[in-house]
């Protein structure tokens, strides 16, 4: 599932396999798909990835 969370005002989605957070739920459920069928990140989905420090 992928999570929402709040941050600096905005809502952002996480992925649960990995955690990287996105500022769309799009590719928070791309990023879950692919880490659940491939058990692994894809650099192309992850680049979309929000840093936070
Ligand atoms: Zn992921």
């Amino acid at each position: 599932m992928v999570k929402q969370e709040k941050y600096k005002g905005k809502f952002i989605f996480v992925c649960e396999s990995c955690n990287f957070r996105y500022a769309t739920r799009e590719w928070a459920e791309k990023c879950e798909h692919h880490c659940e069928t491939k058990h692994s990140c894809s650099l192309e989905i992850t680049k979309h990835a929000i840093k936070i420090k």
